[in-house]
């Protein structure tokens, strides 16, 4: 992908150096952060437009790695002071994941301000982030044909209300199960699906890890199991790149209709299946556009899918 011309779609989330901590492997100082596995996995699909922040301790083989993927850089913010730090460890099943350290440096005081040619964007992903600063990006596109919004347990806990108008403004909500029943208060998925529906999106990508995925709108739910993986490093940031890689297959396609998501979903997630086969972007930094579809016919085969 070229990054030339003006994006297709414009990505908002953090960037972060983590260092993480699997029962096999510890792994410090990584590239990490929504917005880097979100456009990574975008850049196999269209022109890929990053908005975030960093500090001046940023590696440059980071920023290097991102141009590689012809990701456009002109959103990125670097700020005097350290880079955003995150640091977690996963339990023994890779279930479970506990923060060790969450440290904001720079990414406390982001203000996302668009480059002019991001700003007719068609299509956007607000990826986790604070919900005044998604709303805060929202505004500055003009008239974005779709816009997608993943958010996380903390900003359900403490900014719920500035979420809920946030939400009510977007075309899709993604999340995971058990943020979906924090956010609803409900048991089962489909009334909590039923109740964001409510708030304002046609979608609710509801994440169910191993799982699969469900995508409910009005006219039902569909969903997907997850592709087997026998061997898997790093789940992080696999929500991110799902939702990247639906976002880029979706910009992609031109179509906004509930088909063309079904079909992104899919994409999205094959995408993310790649990324946890090891840590941080190493697995989509060696990944092409041709493994991508491959393991996506393989996956509706296999699923005697559409
Ligand atoms: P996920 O696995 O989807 O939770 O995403 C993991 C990524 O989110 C990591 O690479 C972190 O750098 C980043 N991250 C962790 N905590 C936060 C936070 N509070 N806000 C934004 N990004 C975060």
């Amino acid at each position: 992908m070229k990054s030339s011309r003006a994006p297709d779609l414009v990505i908002v989330g953090s960037v972060g150096i983590d260092t993480i901590e699997t029962p096999r492997e510890k792994r410090v100082e990584i590239l990490g952060g929504s917005v880097s596995y979100a456009c990574a996995a975008a850049s196999f699909f269209v022109r890929t437009g990053l908005v975030g922040v960093v500090g001046t301790d940023f590696p440059v083989e980071h920023r290097a790695l991102w141009e590689r993927l012809g990701i456009n850089l002109d959103g990125l913010q670097t700020e005097e002071g350290k880079t955003f730090r995150w640091s977690g460890v996963y339990e023994e099943n890779m279930d479970n994941r506990r923060t060790l350290l969450t440290e904001l440096n720079v990414f406390e005081n982001f203000s996302p301000e668009l480059p002019e040619a991001y700003c007719d964007a068609p299509y956007l992903f607000l990826g986790n982030i604070a919900p005044a600063l998604q709303l805060h990006v929202l505004e500055q596109v003009h008239s974005p044909k779709f816009v997608l919004i993943d958010t996380m347990d903390l900003w359900i806990n403490i900014a719920r209300d500035e979420l809920v108008r946030v939400v009510g403004k977007c075309d899709m909500l993604t999340l995971n199960e058990s943020e979906a029943r924090l956010f609803t208060g409900a048991d089962s998925l489909d009334e909590a699906a039923e109740i964001l529906l409510a708030m304002g999106p046609r979608f609710v990508l509801i994440k169910k890890g191993e799982s699969g995925s469900m995508l409910v709108s009005t006219k039902g739910s569909f969903s997907i199991p997850a592709y087997k993986l026998d061997d898997f490093k790093d789940p992080t940031g696999a929500g991110d790149t799902f939702a990247g890689g639906l976002m880029g297959a979706l910009a992609e396609s031109g179509q906004i209709d509930e088909a063309a998501i079904r079909r992104a979903m899919v994409y999205g997630s094959i995408t993310a299946a790649f990324g946890v086969e090891e840590f941080s972007l190493d697995r989509l930094a060696a990944l092409d556009r041709a493994q991508i579809d491959a393991r996506v016919e393989e996956f509706k085969t296999a699923s005697g899918g559409e």
